[in-house]
């Protein structure tokens, strides 16, 4: 190429250009990375509040809301691949009188101790949730009435033994528990449901402090 001035200013133009692009693309490189690091911080703050919107506040259990989604998932896919499916639904006994004796923070104490000891015993794939004031849910995927029975008779002589320690009172209380085995593809998650919590409402006219099976 011959060495004239056109040449030059052409040569000039391209180094000109050139910088610019290396000095775009760095800041392209960083901006990008900035985003990927802004993404991953957007992924977490979503993950804490899906955490949050299903978690009960005062025994960190799933709320109502997340353990029904999930006794809502296990009734189709025992509808689907015929598996067997259980749930009991488990009261505090006379827990007014709780309340009403040794006052609403001892309650409070009282329902955070029973809750950590039936996350205790409940294992995976058995789920807990908090599924009213003093009423728990467990939803037992694969399991038939008879699993669910003994982890019931299970449960009602763990909380009995328990000692709950709140503001210088120390008691004990006792659950009464209803248990269901799901009626494949003949009923859906609220009939299920409500077999458990009549069979709950049996076992307190049948004395309390026991388990008692659903009919059909
Ligand atoms: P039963 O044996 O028939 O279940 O009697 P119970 O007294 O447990 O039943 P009832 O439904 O009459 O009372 C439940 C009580 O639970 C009333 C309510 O004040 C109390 N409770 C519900 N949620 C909470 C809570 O978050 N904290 C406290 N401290 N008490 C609660
Ligand atoms: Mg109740
Ligand atoms: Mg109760």
């Amino acid at each position: 190429m011959p060495d004239n001035p056109e040449n030059k200013d052409l040569i000039e133009k391209y180094k000109n250009l050139l910088d610019d692009f290396q000095t775009l693309d760095a800041e392209h490189q960083r901006t990008k990375r900035a985003l990927e690091i802004k993404e991953i911080e957007v992924k977490a703050v979503l993950a804490q509040a899906h955490e949050i919107a299903n978690t009960d506040v005062l025994t960190f259990l799933p709320n109502r809301r997340k353990i029904i989604v999930d006794l809502q998932e296990e009734v189709i896919r025992s509808n689907r691949y015929g598996t067997p499916l259980s749930i009991s639904i488990l009261d505090i006994d006379h827990f007014k009188k709780i309340n009403d004796t040794y006052g609403h923070t001892t309650g409070d104490d009282a329902l955070r101790s029973v809750a950590a000891r039936l996350r205790e015993q409940i294992r995976n794939p058995d789920t807990i949730g908090r599924y009213g004031g003093e009423e728990f849910l467990i939803v037992l995927p694969n399991s038939e009435i008879k699993a669910a029975g003994e982890q019931a008779e299970r449960l009602c002589q763990r909380v009995r033994t328990l000692e709950i320690d709140s503001n210088n009172h120390t008691f004990k209380v006792t659950i009464s528990i209803g248990v269901a085995q799901y009626k494949i593809g003949q009923e859906n998650w609220e009939q299920f449901l409500r077999r458990a919590d009549e069979a709950l409402y049996k076992a307190k006219d049948e004395g309390r402090d026991r388990w008692v099976v659903a009919g059909g």
